[in-house]
């Protein structure tokens, strides 16, 4: 049996406002903004899903989630992640290895990096140590450094069956 590796990219920004909450890797931080957008606004994990499907050669996550489909409202992007698992499974693929970077002013990821590594772990049934994840400033440049919005990239491996 022959198997190939694929790489994929994903990035995503979504915008801070006040009355939401600031929910990273599955985890919700002290913070007096949060996320805009139609689901828990996870950049985050929207990153690392796009990451997937593009290793997948599958879309991106708007194709599979579209926020004009209500039944995504508010809803933790960790059950996508779990989903985008499950298409992973079925295509015949295995995450070999994903990294990813929070760009944001404040707060601290660093307390909460474990509890999101494990999160995302978790819904894609890997082992930890094949989630990366750092944070990083912008130095007060850009969106991410005024406080109005936090980006995400994240890139993964992933092996398959050559077909
Ligand atoms: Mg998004």
């Amino acid at each position: 049996m022959n198997f190939v590796l694929r790489i994929g990219l994903g990035f995503d920004v979504h915008a801070l406002v006040s009355g939401r909450s600031l929910v990273l890797g599955g985890v919700t931080l002290p913070h007096e903004f949060g996320l805009a957008g139609h689901s828990d606004a996870d950049v985050l994990v929207h990153a690392l899903m796009d990451a997937i499907l593009g290793a997948m050669r599958a879309g991106d996550i708007g194709l599979y989630f579209p926020d004009t489909d209500p039944c995504y409202e508010g809803v933790s992007s960790l059950e996508l992640l779990a989903f985008v698992a499950e298409l992973m499974k079925t295509g015949g693929y295995t995450l070999v290895d994903a990294d990813c970077v929070l760009a944001l002013e404040t707060p601290k990821v660093s307390p909460f990096r474990d509890q999101m590594r494990e999160n995302m772990a978790r819904a894609l049934g890997v082992a930890l140590d094949s989630i990366g994840l750092k944070a990083t400033t912008t130095e007060g440049l850009g969106f991410e450094g005024r406080g109005e919005g936090v980006s995400a990239r994240a890139v993964v491996l992933l092996e398959c069956e050559q077909r």
